[in-house]
């Protein structure tokens, strides 16, 4: 055999992948009932940079070998004291389908090289449209993460609103600088699309939030005025459903009402919490959804599929196919049909990941209920922790939680907060027993989780209260 045909030996597939399976399995059992310690083995960037050098320096070693270091030394997102990012821990069921994915390798830009996932990513995105109330005119795509949804929804935006995309910059009128609304807490990447695009710092209009960090309705008729007397030309809002360091969601309705009075692309940002339109309890927190140009919800956070798969939906099937309008004849045959089949017409991407199979793969495992319980688990989840930090006297709670996110901070009399609860912190970090995050809320800097591990529960909460106490007299006294 040659060196090619035993690397694609069918036995020793086999051998590697069942031992996988035992060591993710091992894996799973020590996280969820805890004998497995720590969360996040934290090491400082250099060091683990030598740990990996050294690694490499063996050359062709044993595979099992690295396998269970990569288990050992990564963060534990299916421990129950994992609340850190919005990175969901997923499901068993989907890791199987990503070697199934894997190892079949169809790269979904052409009908031929995605006879099933073009399909299964059709089905998707219909069930997405109708839970956001989209009537059959729409039509949706998966995408590789909400950066690149929230790029795409903009230049969907602009491609609905101007020439840009045929005559480029230099065919619009000088006078004519195109400009973006959106929250002061909108995600960063928001900021970045409109860069990319050519709006330029000044085409983002950034609008202030009310205490409930919501942006301000009352405020946008001000803000767009006031850019369109600078000779600005407004082609879209954006709105948060709901914003990363809060958890808030902005107030859909409105913004809708507003977009559709100056005729601006809608568009919603749901990459974290759009996915509660599973839920009947909750999807009240996004009314005026089914107004939106355009929505992005991302499968890696609420709905438990690994990174990254982010589904983006048109209200209007003919604007997906207006983004990317270009001709690649060795792809395409028909450059003009509107075709739902080959997917690269309507992606950034070329190649692309076959992510509808690791969803649908939830579906046919679990129903569509698992996603219901899900999202219904971590919201109420965060109620409950809000209630178990304000009974503690020296807590303090940003603002009620509206998601599954909390932030709050530890407030002793005599200290700096700010220092206190950036060392809080750093030490769970070097610790490694819980893994939570921080953000700074107008100067504030307060902790904040993310409750992603339906695992997790109100022990698991008590637990990390405790420790910061106990971190924080620590500190005091030191
Ligand atoms: C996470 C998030 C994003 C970015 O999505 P990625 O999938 O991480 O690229 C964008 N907007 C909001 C509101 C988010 O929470």
């Amino acid at each position: 055999m040659t060196n090619l045909q035993q690397a694609f030996s069918p036995d020793s597939f086999r051998q590697n992948a069942h031992n996988l399976v035992d060591l993710l399995a091992d894996y799973l059992e020590s996280a969820q009932n805890q004998t497995l310690e720590s969360v996040i083995p934290y090491q400082e960037p250099d060091d683990s940079l030598a740990f990996w050098q050294a690694d490499y320096e063996q050359g062709v070693g044993n595979i099992e070998d690295f396998f269970k270091k990569t288990i050992e030394k990564s963060t534990h997102l299916h421990h129950p004291r994992y609340m850190g990012h919005q990175v969901t821990p997923p499901l068993p069921i989907t890791a199987i389908a990503s070697m199934l994915s894997g190892l079949l390798n169809n790269g979904m830009a052409v009908y031929e090289m995605g006879l099933v996932s073009n399909p299964l990513e059709r089905i998707l995105s219909e069930l997405l449209a109708k839970k956001i109330g989209y009537d059959n005119n729409a039509s949706g795509i998966l995408t590789s993460g909400g950066t690149l949804a929230n790029l795409t929804a903009l230049l969907a935006a602009r491609a609905a609103k101007t020439d840009v995309w045929e005559e480029g910059n230099a065919g619009r009128r000088p006078t004519e600088k195109l400009a973006v609304m959106v929250s002061e807490e909108a995600h960063y990447c928001i900021d970045r699309a409109a860069r990319i695009i050519g709006m330029g710092s000044e085409g983002i209009i950034k609008i202030p939030t009310n205490e409930k960090r919501q942006i301000r309705t009352d405020l946008l008729e001000k803000y767009y005025n006031e850019s369109t007397e600078k000779g600005f030309r407004v082609i879209c809002i954006v709105g948060s459903a709901c914003s990363t360091s809060t958890g808030s969601y902005d107030n859909l309705e409105e913004i809708a009402t507003f977009a559709q009075k100056h005729d601006l692309w809608f568009h919603a940002d749901g990459a974290h919490g759009g996915a509660v339109i599973f839920s009947e309890k909750y999807k009240h927190k996004v009314a005026g959804l089914d107004q939106a140009d355009s929505v992005i919800i991302d499968w890696h956070k609420m709905l438990m599929t690994p990174a990254l798969a982010t589904a983006l939906i048109f209200k209007r099937d003919e604007d997906a196919f207006k983004t990317f309008q270009q001709k690649a004849q060795y792809l395409w045959s028909n450059q003009e049909s509107k075709d739902w089949f080959n997917s690269g017409k309507r992606t950034f991407e070329c190649t692309k990941l076959m992510m509808s199979v690791k969803i649908y793969s939830i579906l046919k495992a679990h129903g569509e209920q698992i996603f219901t319980d899900n999202v219904e688990y971590l919201h109420d989840l965060a109620e409950k922790f809000a209630i178990l930090v304000k009974a503690r006297p020296n807590f303090e709670l940003a603002i009620e939680p509206e998601s599954n996110i909390v932030c709050f901070r530890l407030k002793p009399s005599n200290i700096n907060l700010n220092e206190i609860n950036s060392a809080i912190r750093k030490q769970l970090l070097q610790e490694g027993k819980f893994y939570i995050v921080q953000t700074t809320l107008k100067e504030n800097i307060y902790l904040r989780v993310s409750l992603m591990n339906p695992l997790t529960t109100e022990t698991d909460l008590n637990a990390l209260l405790d420790e910061i106490e106990r971190i924080g007299n620590q500190i005091s006294r030191e």
